[in-house]
């Protein structure tokens, strides 16, 4: 890595003032975007370079009350959660159609907001915000109960089950991925026929802004999908206690979802939580060392190491353990790091805050003794860059190797045994993701059955399809995203018996 990487970056190679003044600074509330009733607004920053991308309206309590009594409304009275399925699918495969033809300026927006870089947001963020829209597009008419054949002692009766939507959701999301967050949350939620009231993380709101516009755009009715930029406690601590609400689905950190979870429980309020994660990755002495190398990095490194399922546990059995570690760290060495708008692997860190705790994570692996092997610093003194960093002989007890970092520090972990190495991969409150990397079937099985995690990669990390649930064990959070499973999460089932009173020819 040159350390003047950071230093290269100029203005990004975009018109940064036209692309940023398409973006809604109000809030989008009924349908409309309006003016924040205290009328406070805050600076969005470009981490890259700091300077401020735009001032956007911050919703405060009251804005939240509007933005809740708007879905209320549309939900008890509106079109949406009528119109049926198939009605609401086509809304929802125009909102995801709209998004694909804006890939380019929500990809820049993405970049810009967040600091990835532009070859991920092109590639990945934005074409699978689409996709997810257009895959829950598809279950909107595919959601049904059952036909349960009853009889009992009290007669005979045809039972069956309706799912109906849950009303009115609050998400709040984070700012890692943060249209693809957005998506994974109101996609389901809309499929079903709920209405939401959706709360982007402070520090990146222009793409949840952008889509609320193009939702609009699509045919989403008024108050179907409001979206209040603001701060956690106040924006989004105004959705969890609200009575209006229905349900809350949050995707941050655990110390956040344990804060919904008590204050939603004054109302009872179900929660969906994707909280935090320090994932194991368990490379068994059997692979393609290089391979093994290239495939942990882009397990750990992937999004700056701002993923919560990021595997910043990385166990290496003894056999390979030497020549793994030294070909990370080579690995890490040689990483592209600077302006996302160019050819790097890395952008900047979300902001001053994020990159504060990652050097103090570092700080500590240094003084409990890890073995630091690359990086170790901050780059340059403009935007949040962190230089990716490898740890050798981290010990199971050290911070680094306990508490979620979300920063690109690799922790490199040395094992000998299966039933070791399974045992203390599971001693940690988290169950997110893991990784085995392996060609001995029998191993790949027994670690895939003794991990408790929410989604094992085998000999891949970091697939996400639409399709598959996603979601942790343990203090990971609770309920599913993605998938079938989603859809049980914003949906109420309700059971009806109807009396067959004259004798039918069968149940
Ligand atoms: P965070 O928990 O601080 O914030 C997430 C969201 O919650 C933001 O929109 C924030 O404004 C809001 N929030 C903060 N305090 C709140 C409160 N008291 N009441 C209601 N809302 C509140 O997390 P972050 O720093 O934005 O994101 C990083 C964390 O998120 C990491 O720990 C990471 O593991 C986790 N994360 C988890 C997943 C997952 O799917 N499990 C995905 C991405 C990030």
């Amino acid at each position: 890595i040159s350390s003047s990487a950071a230093s290269r970056v100029a203005e990004p190679a975009v018109a940064v003032d036209e692309l940023v003044s398409n973006v809604p600074t109000q809030l989008l509330i009924d349908g409309k975007f309006v003016d924040p009733v205290a009328g406070r607004r805050f600076d969005v920053l470009n981490p890259a370079t700091e300077q401020r991308l735009v001032q956007m309206a911050e919703a405060d309590k009251e804005d939240v009350e509007r933005a809740v009594r708007a879905a209320r409304k549309a939900f008890d009275e509106g079109p949406w959660p009528r119109m049926g399925g198939k009605a609401r699918g086509k809304i929802l495969q125009r909102f995801a159609e709209l998004v694909e033809k804006n890939v380019e300026e929500l990809a820049q927006l993405e970049s810009l907001d967040n600091g990835k870089p532009i070859f991920f947001s092109r590639n990945a963020d934005i074409p699978l915000t689409a996709n997810h829209l257009s895959y829950f597009a598809g279950w909107a008419d595919k959601i049904h109960g059952q036909t349960i054949p009853c009889d009992n002692t009290f007669g005979n009766f045809f039972a069956y089950t309706l799912h109906e939507p849950i009303g009115v959701v609050g998400s709040i999301i984070p700012w890692n991925f943060p249209a693809l967050m957005a998506a994974w949350k109101i996609a389901p939620a809309l499929a079903a026929g709920n209405c939401v009231v959706l709360k982007p993380a402070e520090q990146t709101p222009l793409t949840a802004m952008r889509l609320g516009q193009l939702a609009l755009e699509a045919g989403l009715p008024p108050g179907v999908l409001n979206v209040v930029p603001g701060f956690g406690p106040s924006a989004g601590g105004a959705i969890v206690r609200s009575p209006l609400v229905d349900k809350v689905s949050f995707t941050g950190s655990t110390e956040v979802g344990k804060i919904i979870m008590k204050e939603a429980a004054a109302t009872v309020k179900p929660v969906g939580l994707e909280l935090g994660g320090k994932s194991p990755l368990i490379v068994w002495k059997d692979v393609d060392v290089d391979k093994a190398v290239e495939d942990a990095h882009f397990a750990l490194f992937f999004n700056h190491g701002q993923c919560c399922v990021a595997g910043s546990r990385l166990f290496v059995h003894e056999a390979i353990y030497d020549e793994f570690v030294e070909k990370a760290a080579a690995r890490a060495k040689s990483k592209k790091v600077g302006d996302p708008f160019t050819d790097v692997e890395q952008g900047p860190q979300v902001d001053r805050d994020q990159m504060d705790k990652i050097l103090g994570y570092i700080e500590s692996g240094k003084q409990q003794g890890a073995k630091l092997l690359a990086g170790g610093s901050r780059m340059g003194d403009r935007g949040y860059f962190v230089q990716p960093t490898v740890f050798a002989d981290v010990q199971d007890d050290m911070k680094i190797a306990q508490e979620e970092i979300f920063g690109p520090v690799q922790s490199i972990l040395k094992f000998s045994s299966l039933e070791e190495v399974a045992q203390r991969a599971n001693n940690n409150p988290y169950g997110l993701g893991a990784g085995v990397f392996a060609r001995d079937v029998d191993v790949i099985n027994y670690l895939t059955r003794s991990i408790r995690a929410g989604t094992v990669w085998v000999n891949c990390y970091n697939v996400f399809d639409d399709s598959v649930p996603f979601g942790g064990y343990k203090q990971s959070g609770i309920g599913r995203d993605k998938g079938e499973a989603a859809l049980a999460h914003y949906t109420q089932v309700k059971s009806v018996y109807q009396k067959m009173e004259t004798p039918q020819p069968w149940l």
